[in-house]
């Protein structure tokens, strides 16, 4: 059976959420499926074995969930970029641009070394906001963000586009319309 099938058939729709008009994809079913995590953390070590980051930044929340993961098996550190207030030391900040409002993320100015190679990761890609930002932080410290991995990507929503338009290789496993 096709690994790549197999995955989507574990992302649950919830329609109209978190609110009317958006189909929320879901990825819990699918960590909560030790086949289907296992198969996806696979799917993420084939790609990245021989790519070797020198570290994997995970997007807050769900881009902590596989990234920890995928960071232990690749024998990587693991650097979490977190909403605006969670984060004690010193940090940097970007705010973008959400449909109604504005989101900030910020990082440990100490969490990327000037010329690290990272591996950049999220649940998914809506308007690619939230991973553009993310690429702006670790390049403000001097990393190379040597690509922008997620579960799924929503090509209609014009974030991969946009991203790859923006300098950055992105990887998805599963696209939804
Ligand atoms: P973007 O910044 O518009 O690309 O939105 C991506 C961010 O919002 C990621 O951190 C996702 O976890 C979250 N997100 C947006 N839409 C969905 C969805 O349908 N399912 C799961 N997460 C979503």
């Amino acid at each position: 059976p096709d690994p790549i099938a197999f995955l989507r058939q574990q992302i649950r729709t919830v329609p109209d959420w978190p609110e009317p008009g958006v189909q929320f994809r879901d990825i819990t079913p699918l960590l909560a499926n030790p086949r289907a995590f296992r198969v996806l953390i696979d799917q993420f070590v084939h790609r990245y074995f021989d790519l070797r980051p020198d570290a994997i930044a995970g997007l807050d929340a769900r881009g902590f969930i596989i990234g920890s993961v995928l960071a232990y098996e690749l024998n990587v550190g693991f650097v979490p970029i977190r909403k605006k207030g969670k984060l004690p030391f010193t940090t940097v900040q970007e705010t973008y641009e959400l449909e109604y409002g504005s989101a900030t993320v910020e990082m440990h100015t100490d969490a990327v070394k000037a010329g690290d190679r990272v591996l950049l990761i999220d649940d998914l890609i809506a308007t690619g906001g939230t991973m553009m930002a993310g690429k702006r932080l670790l390049e403000r410290l001097g990393a190379e963000v040597i690509e922008g991995a997620a579960i799924v990507d929503l090509p209609e929503l014009g974030g991969s586009k946009r991203l790859r338009e923006g300098g950055l290789k992105v990887f998805s496993l599963v696209a939804f319309e």
